[in-house]
């Protein structure tokens, strides 16, 4: 069985430290609970037709890397550029002696990459001298980056490591390593490139070339898990931003529709709830995330969203560049002439980004953590095809 390392030490009732810690919302800061309707809060958006929504297998990591599983093909292909020992290691699931390997001692800064596709697994930052003889890590570089699979050879029962997107085989994980997390990634040098921090990397030992874009839809949690969901996507990250005041708290937005005007500078503005999408534009447009935006929340709100009401709740799209702009008023008119919000005016401001900031680590993936929890929200495009199937 394979499985993300995450989810596989949990499977072993290893210490689950590699997973983020599931915050759990004070009652003040807890959203409406009466927040139940999933309907189609928001009309259908146009020209589905004309919408260039490329079906891809792609997976990415949230630090950006392309970690689609390469075909066996592919790599056996990579695979005949291997020197005997790594071929033999992470082909043939072989293990080299201890204190025989050249990056056991290596203390430089950097980045160790699969010997095979080139994937970053492991960071210098996370090196420890385990006195096994074998490099060994406290955690991978990503947890997306590494798989693990239960071994039972040779009498023991272990879990196995080996790259994500390549299958080669790394070595093993085990629970007696140090804080945080407790483990011990065991690692065959031979295995692993080492590239030094102000070394140049090949293209596949890269993240892909991102784009940035950010919606504000009434309350970020079902905006952020639905667009996490989406093909390209490679990472949504809850915040606020287009206010006026620097380093906002949940708290903070919460209150800013009550501050008092003697409180407030001139100008003042409030935060919205935004949401911030990192995404791969070969695999998924701007325009399509508009689209499932669209159809995910009603833009003909003016400062709320279902239950929920103050200005932090209003639609807003808050464009990084001129080309966003552009798009993003053109399908708001497309949007406006074909009334799909049945002739209601559509409030959606369109301003150039500010600064955003991240929210506090409970509201991040709250859905994911919090699965009993209801949401407003319509289902975008991505998820509605996917149901259909
Ligand atoms: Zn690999």
């Amino acid at each position: 069985m394979r499985m993300n390392t995450a989810l596989l030490v949990l499977a072993l009732a290893l210490p689950a430290a590699l997973l983020v810690s599931a915050g759990r919302p004070d009652d003040e800061t807890a959203k409406a609970e009466t927040r139940k309707q999933d309907g189609d809060a928001a009309g259908k958006a146009p020209s589905e037709d004309q919408t260039t929504v490329t079906e891809s297998p792609k997976k990415f990591s949230r630090s950006g890397y392309d970690i689609t599983p390469l075909s066996r093909a592919a790599v056996e292909e990579l695979a005949k550029k291997l020197d005997p020992e790594a071929y033999r290691i992470t082909q043939k699931s072989g293990t080299e002696p201890a204190f025989c390997g050249t990056l056991l001692d290596n203390k430089k800064d950097g980045v160790y990459c699969c010997v095979v596709c080139g994937l970053p697994l492991f960071s210098s930052s996370h090196k420890f001298n385990s006195g096994t003889g074998w490099p060994s890590f406290f955690q991978p570089f990503d947890v997306a980056h590494v798989a693990g699979k239960q071994d039972n050879s040779h009498g023991m029962r272990r879990v196995e490591i080996a790259c994500e997107r390549c299958d080669a085989h790394l070595g093993h994980v085990f629970d007696d390593g140090p804080k945080p997390t407790g483990l011990r990634f065991c690692l065959n040098g031979a295995a692993l490139k080492f590239y030094g921090k102000d070394e140049a990397r090949p293209a596949e030992s890269m993240p892909v070339a991102t784009e940035t874009a950010y919606f504000a839809g009434g309350c970020f949690w079902g905006i952020e898990h639905y667009f996490q969901q989406a093909p390209g996507v490679i990472s949504a990250e809850s915040g606020y931003m287009q206010g006026s005041t620097d380093n906002p708290t949940y708290k903070d937005v919460c209150g800013q529709d009550e501050m008092p005007a003697s409180k407030r500078s001139e100008g003042f503005k409030g935060h919205a709830e935004v949401v911030k999408v990192v995404f791969d534009p070969k695999t998924i447009s701007y325009r399509d995330l508009l689209r499932g935006f669209f159809e995910m929340h009603d833009p003909t709100q003016l400062n709320r969203q279902g239950p929920d009401y103050g200005t932090q709740y209003r639609s807003g799209l808050y464009t990084v560049s001129d080309a966003q702009t552009v798009e993003a008023r053109a399908f708001v008119a497309t949007l406006a002439a074909e009334s799909t919000f049945k002739g209601r005016t559509i409030v959606t401001e369109i301003e150039p980004a500010k600064r955003f900031y991240s929210a506090e680590t409970y509201h991040q993936d709250y859905l994911e953590k919090n699965p009993d929890r209801g949401c407003h929200i319509g289902k975008p495009w991505w998820l509605a095809k996917a149901r259909a199937k």
